[in-house]
């Protein structure tokens, strides 16, 4: 049984019917894990977490095959050279490099009994993917709303956003956790932030105000309905993909690997928590964002 030697065709940043449900051929199997098996297609509605960014996690869905309905128990991102199949943690190398296929490994609980060749059908629980579309949308303007409430902290030119704001949330992501309606960011607060010129004394006693500032952006921009689309540069698993959202300020564009929602009203609403933490001796920031979608 011979690895693909392009990536997965992926279908679940194409906004049309097949983002949920399409037809697919069997290109390789393989057993993993406690008696589980791995199956890859040549083209799959499903959308994989990236243990390398693992912010948004695996759809829930079923391959359908021969008239049995076989769960998807994970999806997970995978790399082959044409010789051994990497998943998860596993896979050594960046999306992009030069004889190596991205793929999406559709994991099911035991041996499918589906052959290399056989016609299958993918479905991804839509309610699920939803509630994630609406979590990822609300975590990139969130974002952008953030940089923008703590924009006059900055005492040195910074690295601008897709707003041409100073970048908070670039220069200080540690994590960043798509959970359905919503998002859970945790920013370092450390010294090279510091000493790129981030004020953060005070920031314990402005924190309401930066909440509301954000809360008040979100809930303008939503109120718009702005258009969200998703730009690439090719079907594949490893072609890049961005985000764009045509906002008041201008047209946002930031890479982005994920699912969305197709206007911001879908969002309906927005609420904005920020918390100082502490992660090993360094002063974290969370951020924890709920859509009424
Ligand atoms: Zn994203």
């Amino acid at each position: 049984m011979p690895l693909p030697s392009t990536d997965t065709t992926v279908l679940y940043a194409s906004g049309g019917a097949e983002s949920l449900v399409a037809e697919a051929v069997v290109l390789h199997l393989q057993p993993y894990g406690n008696g589980q098996e791995i199956v890859l297609l040549d083209r799959t509605p499903a959308h994989p977490v990236d243990r390398g960014w693992p912010d948004q996690g695996p759809d829930l869905g079923s391959i359908r095959a021969d008239g049995r309905e076989l769960p998807l128990v994970d999806v997970v991102v995978g790399a082959t050279d044409g010789t051994n199949l990497f998943v998860g943690d596993d896979v050594p190398v960046r999306r992009g490099t030069e004889g190596w296929a991205f793929v999406v490994a559709h994991v099911l609980d035991a041996p499918s009994r589906i052959a290399v060749g056989d016609d299958v059908i993918v479905s991804v629980d839509a309610t699920h993917r939803q509630a994630l579309s609406v979590g990822h949308t609300l975590c990139h303007l969130a974002s952008l709303a953030l940089n923008a409430a703590l924009a006059d902290r900055w005492s040195k030119p910074a690295r601008e956003d897709a707003l041409g704001r100073a970048d908070f949330d670039h220069e200080a992501i540690q994590s960043s956790t798509i959970v359905p309606d919503g998002s859970v960011d945790v920013f370092r607060l450390n010294k090279s932030l510091r000493r790129k010129g981030f004020a953060t004394d005070g920031l314990g006693d402005a924190l309401d105000a930066v909440a509301a500032e954000a809360r008040e952006t979100l809930t303008r921009w939503i109120a718009t309905d702005a258009a969200v689309r998703i730009e690439r540069d090719g079907d594949g698993l490893g072609d890049p993909r961005y985000w764009v959202c045509e906002l008041p300020e201008g047209t946002a564009r930031i890479p982005c690997g994920g699912t969305h929602v197709s206007s911001l009203g879908a969002l309906r609403s927005a609420s904005v928590a920020l918390e100082l933490g502490d992660d090993q001796g360094t002063a974290t920031l969370t951020m924890r964002c709920s859509a009424a979608g």
